[in-house]
């Protein structure tokens, strides 16, 4: 073997990546474009996207790095940040993720790269782990229905705030009351909501009983943010008789060891789970919890796991009641929370798995000892504590000294709390040892405890129910039986490394492994978010850098990566656009106009911005209808603050005259939101930013890499012309107040994941991305052009050309034979596949998205599966058939269902289960049938069935 000399060698080739990253070889471009009717790629761009809207230069950003470069220079900005113990609470905590977990779940593609379970059918596994996470919450907060899952605790508890009002109609506009002992980041979240909602929130020290006045709610925490604990019940009980609602935001970990909210009387719980085996990553992405007492379960926020029955009558899990909540209400939606953070939820309900309910209340106590060690130290020295009740933080006075001390600890590698001059906290955790409190001690001139002395738990706060009984529990002690049960819940769910996930305007794309590699490094993922600067440099090097891209990308002049979804992203910006308007005085500019085949978060999100959803309807074609656009605007001329348009459309099109509608609306005053989910189809070809947008969101979740983990983590970042950027969100940590409203909990928002989109740029450079886009485009028109005979495509533009993305319109055959889009996507199941978008945004269609990563062996695989489903469509027509004893209707199969002794369907066994020869060395049989979905909502189950109910 001979080795080239070093001086000769170059880097591995710039396109290395991309070509990986792009599922189709050359040949087959060849081939696909032939099928679309084009001789090449650039020709079919031209004609695809607009000329009005092209960007006439190259995207350049720094060139194409390989893996083995990525990966280098993520070490060299992981090797900015420094690793510490981290102490200073707050909100976060130090924990241990289990190795099995860490890598069998955080790490597994199988959980990763799932999509939101919507086809339940294929998604009993992620739903299970989620429907565990439930039942922990409900019992350790003793309320009867927890949802799965919200986005942070400080959002949680603005979620839980507008659950209170809106649940107490009856005290009109009252105040919501905070308790001074919430953290400083909920107090600014909430406040901030409320400013754009125009409601009023007061802070008091409820230590001191309740304010007079009105009050719709009110909001305790426990413990608190001084690390207090204290009985609340008849605070409480103070406010419930007074008629209002009352929220504690509880510490999970707590809960075992103190009696929980709904036994205190609290009608809803929130919080944040972090501290259940999830990373510090810098401030997120980390999985919140709300459970509620009876009678607010239809209108709690987020995702509701609950338990149905499938076709067979076997006992089966899906979404619940509201699951869609905003793309059926849309403006009557209450909350705008789609993507939340399904992965790090089913991390949290994994760990209380794996511990159980004795191992949960071992960890509290070594947390609760270990802080109690350090108090007895310090009181034996003379320092004055805060409380001498509490779980896992101490609060200690060491008037003028705050800084020396919290610089000392420093100096150790310990990162305390500095509330202010003269007050330090200390957070103690699972990972605390007996030297770190030793340690901590010393700093402040106290010699370590022999043993720790008092500071006991209130004895009439002492939990003594029972939590965590069901069996799940307490069944998977053993690694190896934790590792069956993580790798059977997996193996019942089709995620993207097993097959395409076609879902129109979710571009499930490649996760790339080294993208993925960098966010479970210690450097990054063990960094408290407000651990000092100078701890942090490199994460604030790879965020500035990354947002910089992003606006590179985009065309606009600033970015914030705070928003941890995209709904979020859409608050920001609209709620830029409202300071715009204030600072100007034109504070009565709240008319937001939304097409009618908007993304449903859209009219939710301008709500929450406190603006007035106008519908904008839609024209024949699937463009925006520009008589009704011109009647709205001139209707709203004085009041117009906003048009929220999807760019290209949710009906996968480019518009012809985007322009011409982001200049009438400026004409009139208005402010151009474009919802940047569709980014995959403009990324280097057309920039938002320059062809008429102010301020946008994009999906990180989407366009760049990261995964949808089952339905979240995600990042939504906002991104806005110069005009916007004083409105561009703050640090909830040290907001004062001002138009720069924060919208997460933490600066960063999901900072954990964002070394994934950083990857996936440094990986492409501007060449790869832009040839993404074509290859998106390519792909979405290959499907297009293959299938348009057999399901007619609904929308077309220019050339008959559709952007990334296509809807199949099964409408006609349905009149025509009864077969449904549903069943069709059911139906595809047998084949192997996830299922398109179903009935968005036009009911009875089916919308696909290729996207640039897979190749034309998979597409073509997914066509075929459609064609002989078209097939058997026919079948049902040409009365082969009924409808009611068909393939269609009756899938998907399971393998039950196949290999039973009686079978007594008009269609043969095989054509149920391997339809395809292809299917027979490579099956997924879904574990149940059919789900009845409207059974489940009637009879409403979503904690953790008894085991008995699977026998038989
Ligand atoms: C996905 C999507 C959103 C919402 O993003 P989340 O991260 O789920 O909150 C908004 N608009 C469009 C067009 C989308 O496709």
């Amino acid at each position: 073997m001979s080795v080239e000399p070093s001086s000769t060698s170059t880097a591995p080739s710039a396109a290395a990546f991309a070509d990986r990253h792009i599922g189709a070889r050359a040949d087959a471009v060849e081939t696909m474009l032939k099928a679309v009717g084009y001789d090449s790629l650039d020709g079919l761009v031209d004609m695809a996207v607009p000329a009005a809207i092209r960007q006439n230069f190259p995207l350049v950003l720094d060139p194409a790095k390989s893996e083995e470069e990525t990966l280098a220079a993520l070490r060299r900005i992981a090797g900015r940040n420094k690793t510490a113990v981290q102490m200073i609470g707050q909100g976060y905590y130090g924990t241990h993720t289990p190795p099995v977990i860490l890598r069998n779940v955080v790490e597994d593609p199988a959980w990763y790269t799932a999509y939101t379970p919507y086809q339940p059918e294929i998604s009993q596994g992620r739903l299970e782990a989620l429907l565990n996470f439930q039942t922990m919450v409900q019992d350790l907060t003793a309320l009867p229905i927890a949802n799965a899952s919200l986005l942070d605790e400080a959002t949680a508890v603005a979620e839980a705030v507008l659950l209170m009002r809106r649940s107490n109609k009856s005290k009109g506009n009252a105040a919501v009351v905070l308790d001074s002992e919430l953290f400083p980041q909920t107090i600014a979240v909430v406040k901030g909501r409320a400013k754009a909602l125009g409601f009023d929130v007061i802070v008091a020290d409820l230590g001191n009983g309740l304010p007079d006045g009105e009050l719709a709610g009110v909001v305790l925490q426990q413990p608190g943010a001084s690390g207090v604990v204290r009985d609340q019940s008849s605070l409480i009980a103070d406010a419930k008789e007074r008629g209002a609602l009352v929220t504690v935001a509880a510490d999970l970990l707590a809960m075992t060891l103190i009696t929980p909210p709904g036994e205190q009387g609290a009608d809803i719980a929130v919080g944040s789970v972090q501290r259940f085996g999830v990373p510090l990553f810098y401030g997120g992405p980390h999985a919140a919890y709300m459970a509620v007492r009876k009678g607010l379960e239809r209108s709690l926020p987020g995702r509701l796991v609950g338990v149905s029955k499938d076709s067979a009558g076997t006992p089966a899990y899906r979404l619940a009641l509201q699951t869609r909540e905003q793309h059926i209400r849309r403006e009557k939606a209450t909350s705008n929370i789609c993507t939340a953070q399904a992965l790090l939820a089913i991390v949290a309900s994994m760990y209380a798995v794996y511990h159980g309910p004795a191992g949960l209340t071992a960890i509290a106590r070594r947390a609760h000892d270990s802080a109690r060690s350090l108090a007895t130290a310090l009181k034996t020295a003379g320092v004055e504590l805060l409380h001498e009740s509490f779980f896992d933080t101490v609060t200690a006075r060491v008037p003028g000294r705050a800084a020396g001390v919290i610089a000392a600890a420093e100096a150790k590698g310990i990162n305390l709390r500095r509330i202010d001059a003269d007050t330090v906290g200390i957070s103690a955790d699972e990972t605390t040892t007996p030297a770190v409190i030793a340690d901590v001690a010393a700093v402040f001139g106290a010699a370590p405890a022999e043993s720790a002395e008092g500071f006991d738990l209130p004895a009439g706060l002492l939990r003594t129910s029972e939590f965590m009984t069901h069996p799940v529990f307490s069944s998977y002690r053993s690694e190896t039986q934790m590792l069956r049960y993580l790798r059977r819940l997996s193996d019942r769910d089709l995620a993207l490394d097993r097959t395409m996930i076609p879902l129109g305007s979710c571009t499930m794309k490649l996760n790339a492994t080294a993208e993925m590699q960098a966010m479970t490094w210690p450097e990054f993922a063990s960094i408290h978010p407000f651990a000092p600067d100078s701890q942090t440099e490199g994460w604030r090097e790879l965020i500035a850098d990354l947002e910089e891209k992003l606006a590179v990308i985009t065309g606009y002049d600033t970015v914030s990566i705070q928003p941890n979804a995209g709904s979020q992203g859409e608050l920001a910006g609209l709620l830029a656009i409202r300071g715009y308007h204030h600072s100007r005085g034109d504070v009565q500019r709240n008319v937001c106009l939304i097409p009618a085949s908007a993304h449903g978060t859209n009219a939710a999100s301008a709500v929450l911005a406190g603006m007035k959803v106008v519908v904008v309807a839609t024209a024949a074609d699937g463009a925006i209808d520009h008589a009704d656009l011109r009647a709205k605007i001139d209707a709203n001329r004085g009041n117009l603050a906003a048009i929220m348009i999807t760019y290209p459309s949710t009906h996968g099109v480019f518009d012809d005259d985007v322009r011409d509608v982001c200049e009438a609306v400026h004409e009139a005053g208005g402010q151009v939101y474009i919802d940047g989910a569709n980014l995959n189809a403009l990324v280097g070809l057309a920039q938002p930013g320059e062809f008429g947008g102010d301020v946008s969101h994009l999906n990180l979740h989407k366009t760049f890499c990261i995964p949808h983990g089952g339905g979240g983590p995600g990042v939504g970042p906002v991104a806005a012309k110069a005009h916007l950027a004083p409105f561009m969100p703050g640090d909830a940590a040290t907001w004062t107040g001002g138009e720069d409203i924060p919208v997460s909990a933490s600066r960063f928002g999901s900072a954990g994941v964002l070394p994934i989109s950083w990857a996936y740029v440094s990986l492409m450079g501007g060449e790869g991305l832009t040839s993404a886009t074509k290859h998106a485009l390519l792909a979405a028109n290959y499907v297009a052009a293959r299938l348009n005979e057999y399901f007619p495509v609904l929308y077309t533009g220019k050339g008959g050309l559709v952007a990334h993305e296509c809807i199949l319109d099964l409408r006609e055959l349905t009149a025509r034979t009864g077969v449904t889009a549903e069943d069709v996507a059911k139906r595809l199941v047998d084949y192997g596949f996830h299922a398109p978008t179903l009935s968005f945004p036009v009911a009875g269609t089916l919308m696909v998205e290729p996207t640039e990563s897979e190749d034309l062996g998979e597409m073509d695989r997914f066509i075929d599966a459609m064609i002989a489903i078209r097939a058997e469509i026919d079948q049902v027509a040409a009365g082969d058939f009924t409808l009611e004893a068909s393939p269609l209707r009756n899938a998907p199969h399971t393998a039950v269902v196949v290999a039973a002794n009686e079978w007594d369907r008009d269609y043969p066994r095989e054509q149920a289960a391997f339809p395809l020869r292809s299917l027979r060395m490579d099956k997924y049989f879904p574990p149940v049938g059919r789900i009845d979905g409207a059974a489940g909502d009637r009879n409403l189950v979503c904690s953790c069935p008894p085991i008995e109910d699977f026998e038989n």
